[in-house]
């Protein structure tokens, strides 16, 4: 899986391999960064939900 490996710039958006960017030389990050966790985004809502049934 190369997707992995693949990096963005966080600068310029040109796509690298390595951890800083070769054209400007900003910082690159994952073209996919780790979305808020929906589980958790739902989580008060199934605690509300729980709280509100139980009884
Ligand atoms: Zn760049």
């Amino acid at each position: 899986m190369t997707d992995s490996l693949l990096r963005v710039c966080r600068g310029c958006g040109r796509y690298t391999l390595g951890a800083a960017c070769p054209g400007c030389g900003a910082p690159s990050s994952s073209p996919h960064p780790a979305r808020f966790s929906p589980e958790d985004r739902y989580g008060k809502y199934r605690r509300a939900l729980r709280d509100a049934g139980s009884g």
